[in-house]
């Protein structure tokens, strides 16, 4: 069931699960859109996997790491999303919010023969989605990261790819969300949805029952949990673990590598990541396995060597069956997904967003919302 933002109507009463990037953003436009907007979150402040992303937006290097030869749905929707990222830049920087939006491309890098065989490859992914990566041999690529190894081989720039701070970001998204009139509720865990008469009610664990007209579940890997909503087993957990280094380090692209990447966020930090541990749902760091991420940097950058290590943490990629998102209706009238982004999530949130606006108010969504709707073929709901 659609609801209709048109101001003869009483306002729509939308209930959004979950604080991370996929409920806040689309809960600032359909706020923005005159519905009455109450987010829910069940942590005293949203720690999911938004908060603990690296923050890369990089369609191609994603598209090239699955390899992908020809551009996907999936890589259409990134590329949709990422010029969408530059408005979103342009509007926080307006209302003074900073993001660390730092659109100074991404370096793959090369140590051996097979290395520069895989970036060969990278560059025609790249090229496939009509960006344009250019090769670097070892001195090209030292000219432009100077602090890169003297062992490097050789580089791929892809100066479309960008970077943001996801935690700045949901700072910016909470700030635009309350000047557009919603609402945040932490510490209000929901566990199960209901109809009731022509909406819905959400069952909270502290024993509240709320109406809504529409519900927008963006609860993250824990979506799955969640009575009623027929995500149970569609979602699984894909850990990673991340630390951050202080170091003046002069680092200005992301630098991707086979053993650790290299996201500078400026003011002498710089976030290293990350491992991809299927299966696994908490949050805990081990110390070993930060100290080969740390090693593995060091190896490209040699400068980070002996860099303090500031924070560690970690999060849960939500992962669908076939890796695509869950965007869109559920099959109780008046529920939509906004979930399973797995391991690009903050690249695909706005167009994510701007989906959900759409499908909430009944707009035309296009064809992107057929190729992500929940109950698409081979993944029944
Ligand atoms: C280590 C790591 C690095 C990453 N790096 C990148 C990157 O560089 N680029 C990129 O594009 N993506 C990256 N990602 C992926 C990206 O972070 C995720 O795809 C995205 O943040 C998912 O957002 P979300 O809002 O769905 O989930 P979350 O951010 O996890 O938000 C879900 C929220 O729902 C709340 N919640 C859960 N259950 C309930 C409930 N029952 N009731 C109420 N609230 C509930 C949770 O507390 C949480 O705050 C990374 C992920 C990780 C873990």
């Amino acid at each position: 069931m659609a609801v209709s933002a048109k101001p003869s109507f009483a306002r729509p009463r939308v209930i959004v699960i979950g604080a991370g990037l996929m409920g806040l953003w689309p809960a600032a436009l359909l706020a923005e859109a005159g519905c009455t907007v109450h987010v829910l979150e069940a942590g005293a402040a949203a720690r999911g996997a938004s908060w603990a992303a690296a923050g890369m937006l990089a369609p191609a290097s994603e598209a090239a790491e699955a390899g992908h030869e020809s551009a996907s749905t999936l890589d259409d929707f990134s590329l949709h999303s990422l010029a969408l990222w530059r408005d979103w830049a342009a509007r926080f920087d307006a209302a003074g919010q900073d993001i660390c939006w730092r659109p100074f491309g991404a370096l793959q890098t090369a140590f051996g023969e097979a290395g520069m065989h895989q970036l060969q490859r990278n560059s025609r992914a790249a090229s496939a989605l009509g960006l344009t990566p250019q090769v670097l041999d070892a001195h090209k690529a030292r000219q432009m990261e100077p602090a890169l190894a003297d062992g490097v081989r050789g580089a791929l720039f892809i100066k479309e790819e960008a970077s943001v701070d996801p935690r700045l970001v949901l700072t910016a998204l909470r700030a635009l969300l309350a000047d557009v009139g919603g609402r945040v509720q932490t510490g209000v865990r929901v566990r199960a949805l209901a109809r009731s008469g022509r909406g819905l009610q959400v069952l909270c664990r502290n024993g509240d029952a709320l109406d809504a007209d529409a519900v927008v579940l963006a609860a993250g890997f824990a979506a799955g949990a969640i009575d009623g909503a027929g995500l149970a087993g569609r979602l699984a957990p894909v850990k990673g673990q991340m630390l951050a280094l202080q170091t003046e380090a002069p680092v200005r692209a992301v630098i991707r590598d086979a053993r650790a990447y290299l996201v500078p966020r400026g003011k002498g930090r710089m976030v290293i990541g990350a491992t991809s541990e299927p299966g696994l749902a908490d949050d805990g760091t081990d110390a070993r396995t930060l100290a080969r991420l740390h090693q593995g940097a060091a190896a490209i950058v040699p400068a980070l060597k002996d860099a303090k290590m500031t924070a560690c943490w970690a999060g849960v990629r939500p992962q669908s069956r076939d890796g695509l998102p869950l965007i869109g209706a559920l099959d109780v009238p008046g529920l939509y997904a906004n979930c399973g982004h797995y391991r690009n999530g903050v690249l695909l949130a706005p167009a994510s967003a701007a989906l959900i606006r759409a499908l909430v108010l009944d707009e035309d969504a296009g064809a992107f919302a057929r190729a992500f709707a929940p109950a698409r073929p081979g993944t029944p709901c």
